[in-house]
């Protein structure tokens, strides 16, 4: 079934201390189910653990062209996003995709939503290949007739032990502890099972707090969001697996891998603005595969780190120092009605530092995690940063304050 949807409408905020009850399904777009904005309509591809391989890649950049706007949006969880696209393209796009192996599960499209750190198996880093984790998950998950019933918003993140995805809000977290071993995190639990085990674990996990959102009856899209006494319990996974519990789990941390080479044969390069155009995502190759981050990047495995300049003259960010590195922004106009401004056109980048996210309204769709500047659009053409009023012409100086003056400061 193809459908253009109305743009979602929030929820309200429930009083503190009140629990959420949704009553409706999540509105998240999907491959199927497209989005209306006012640049036509939204499509958003789940690439389990952010993979494309040539093929998908040569695939979605002709969709790009020949039914969107010829850009490709990389999403903070690695999805990949098509825009401006004609009112019953759907029926053109789906095959496309499908035939491409884009699509496995028409039923399941939306809730493939794995993010894996992007890096693992290829720079010798990390304690296992995560990445091996999250396509045996996405096969799991796909072939589990009840993982429909999951929410789009619903997420798993594998880390491979170096802590770059960990902190990313997953609702099931893997953590690789050791060749052997993994740790399962969920609701600030942890429960440590063999590596082996770990995808079967992860959609266990999942299972469990399907079971606790129907029991709780708020229509609970996401694990903190189950209201007191209804917690998915890590311990459910301990009595299927033969798990043991963590007394006191922490989530590993660790940077993002930058951009430039990766070990002997892969490269890692960011997308201005979250965004790459088909000749860029096409520029990627020759690869084996090309994995998107959820720094708005990719990760391309198999391919010579000596083509980092080509992909420079592409307009790719492939430098650490580059001022573009660490500078996002929503869509805002003309694609967004809600957006006071046209921030990708009016973002600057300042000078290299903290990461700083644009927004044209106050929900500041897609901002990265962690410590961040935040620019927000004003009314009558100027910005906030960082909560001061700042003229738009002003902003170069006001972003290189903010991005380089120590945080205790500011
Ligand atoms: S943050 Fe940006 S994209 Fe999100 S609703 Fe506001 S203007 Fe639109």
């Amino acid at each position: 079934m193809l459908a253009a949807m109305p743009p979602p409408v929030p929820p309200p905020t429930p009083a503190p201390g009140a629990p959420r009850v949704r009553e409706r399904a999540d509105a998240c777009p999907g491959a199927l189910r497209l989005h209306s904005a006012d640049d036509g309509h939204l499509a958003r591809l789940r690439l389990p653990a952010g993979r494309l391989t040539a093929r998908q890649v040569e695939v979605l950049a002709d969709a790009a062209e020949a039914l969107g706007d010829g850009r490709i949006s990389v999403t903070s969880r690695g999805n990949a996003e098509l825009r401006g696209l004609a009112d019953g393209c759907g029926a053109e796009l789906a095959p496309l995709l499908a035939e491409a192996g884009l699509l496995p599960s028409p039923t399941h499209e939306r809730v493939r939503n794995i993010v894996a750190s992007p890096a693992s198996g290829l720079d010798g880093l990390g304690t296992a290949d995560v990445q091996l984790w999250a396509r045996e998950l996405d096969e799991r998950l796909c072939a589990a007739p009840w993982a429909a019933g999951l929410s789009g918003r619903f997420l798993f993140v594998l880390d491979d032990g170096r802590g770059d995805v960990a902190g990313l809000g997953g609702d099931v977290t893997l953590v690789a502890a050791a060749p052997d071993a993994a740790l399962l995190h969920m609701g600030g639990r942890a429960v440590r099972v063999a590596a082996a085990d770990a995808p079967r674990a992860a959609l266990a996990a999942a299972r469990a707090f399907l079971s606790a959102a129907r029991a709780a009856g708020t229509g609970a899209w996401r694990v903190r969001e189950l209201p007191e006494g209804h917690e998915a319990d890590v311990r459910d996974v301990r009595k299927a697996l033969a798990a043991e519990e963590v007394p006191e789990p922490v989530l590993p941390q660790g940077p993002p891998p930058a951009p430039g080479p990766l070990g002997p044969a892969a490269l890692h390069v960011l997308a201005p603005l979250g965004r790459l155009t088909a000749g860029q995502l096409r520029a990627l190759l020759p690869a084996d595969e090309v994995r998107l981050t959820p720094w708005r990047g990719a990760v391309v495995a198999g391919t010579d780190p000596a083509r980092l300049p080509a992909l420079e003259a592409h307009g790719l960010i492939t430098r650490p120092d580059s001022p573009w590195a660490g500078v996002s922004a929503c869509t805002g106009r003309p694609g967004c009605a809600k957006s006071l401004a046209d921030v990708r056109a009016d973002a600057v980048p300042g000078r290299p530092g903290l990461p700083v996210h644009y927004s044209g309204c106050e929900r500041r769709c897609g901002h990265p995690h962690g410590d961040r500047v935040d620019v927000l659009a004003a009314p009558g053409g100027g910005y906030l940063v960082d909560g001061v009023p700042v003229a738009r012409t002003d902003l170069a100086r006001a972003v290189t304050t903010a991005r380089t003056a120590p945080r205790t400061t500011r």
